[in-house]
């Protein structure tokens, strides 16, 4: 039996009801803990965390679902149960790198994963060159910190693509110019990895005429079988981002396998209703295996 604490923010969502649902059938002790509501002890020697006036008990694992909008101070909170020595799902650490698309393309493209071609920019003094570096249009324009399909446009002109980095420009926004996989045919794949193995993969559709295939957005999901290259392609970017729980996004170019991102929170409900897989169930088997060996974490409490 383990003590388990869920960070979410609403014990009524889908994912946070489905773990605890898995872990009190699997015979543990669940606690759902509100992440924002939770104030921390860190100038102790005995580092905690408080919640409703209490500290909280010692925690043999926690499972993080910390949203985009929450990350600085979500962080933060698993850093701290980290520091009392309680087993994270997924480390600070790599839920920090996640949430920042340009900090992951860079560490995947370390790693050698394929990867649409992309260009960065804030304030690019040759836009044209931006454009023409990754092929020319049509081009996807994609704002940094957005999410759910939203700060995402396709130009399929040079001329459109200069005016919508412009506008962009203009708010100072950090901007992300790729390559347009048109042969993905407004599809792509959603490798759920846990504990280095891809234990469920869907195919997301966009609504007809939507290049985006976000759920989201009016996207359908159904199961999809993977080729071994794919499979490969998301264990290898999971370990490079150092999360042991996440769902690695892929469109199928004609030049393979790319990854467009790498999500720290992937939601249970798309990927369970599609594929018919208890995910919640493998999760808390993940962690019931982790916590039986010694685990061989390497940033524990390190940033
Ligand atoms: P978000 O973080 O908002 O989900 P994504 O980068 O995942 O942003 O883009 C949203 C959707 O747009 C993707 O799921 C995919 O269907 C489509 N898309 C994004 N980039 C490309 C691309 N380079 N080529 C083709 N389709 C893309
Ligand atoms: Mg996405």
């Amino acid at each position: 039996m383990m003590k388990i604490a869920i960070l979410s923010r609403n014990k009524k969502l889908y994912s946070t009801r489905r773990l605890e649902e898995a872990a009190i059938a699997r015979g543990h002790e669940v606690d759902i803990i509100d992440t924002l509501h939770c104030y921390m002890d860190i100038s102790s020697n005995k580092p905690s965390v408080r919640f409703h006036g209490e500290p909280l008990p010692q925690y043999d694992a926690i499972i993080p679902r910390i949203g985009a909008s929450v990350t600085f101070y979500g962080t933060a909170v698993v850093r701290q149960f980290e520091m009392m020595g309680s087993f994270s799902v997924n480390e600070s650490v790599a839920i920090s790198r996640s949430r920042d698309k340009l900090r992951s393309m860079q560490l995947l493209s370390r790693k050698g994963i394929g990867l649409p071609r992309t260009g960065f920019a804030h304030s690019p003094d040759n836009i044209k060159d931006l454009i023409s570096n990754v092929g020319g249009a049509p081009v996807v324009i994609k704002l940094l910190e957005g999410t759910q399909g939203i700060g995402v446009v396709l130009a399929d002109t040079n001329k459109a693509a200069e005016g919508i980095i412009e506008a962009f420009m203009g708010i100072k926004a950090n901007i992300l110019v790729q390559e347009y996989i048109k042969e993905a045919g407004g599809a792509d794949i959603r490798c759920f990895v846990v504990g280095g193995k891809v234990v469920a993969a869907m195919k997301r559709q966009g609504a007809p005429g939507e290049f985006r295939s976000n759920l989201h957005r009016g996207g359908s999901a159904t199961l999809v079988k993977l080729t071994s290259v794919e499979r490969a392609t998301a264990v290898a970017a999971a370990g490079a981002m150092g999360l042991n729980v996440c769902g690695v996004d892929l469109l199928r170019s004609s030049h393979g396998p790319v990854v467009m991102e790498v999500n720290s929170s992937p939601g249970l409900e798309g990927i369970e209703a599609a594929t018919s897989k208890d995910v919640a169930n493998m999760i808390i088997e993940f962690i019931e295996n982790k916590k039986s060996k010694p685990h061989s974490t390497k940033t524990r409490g390190n940033g």
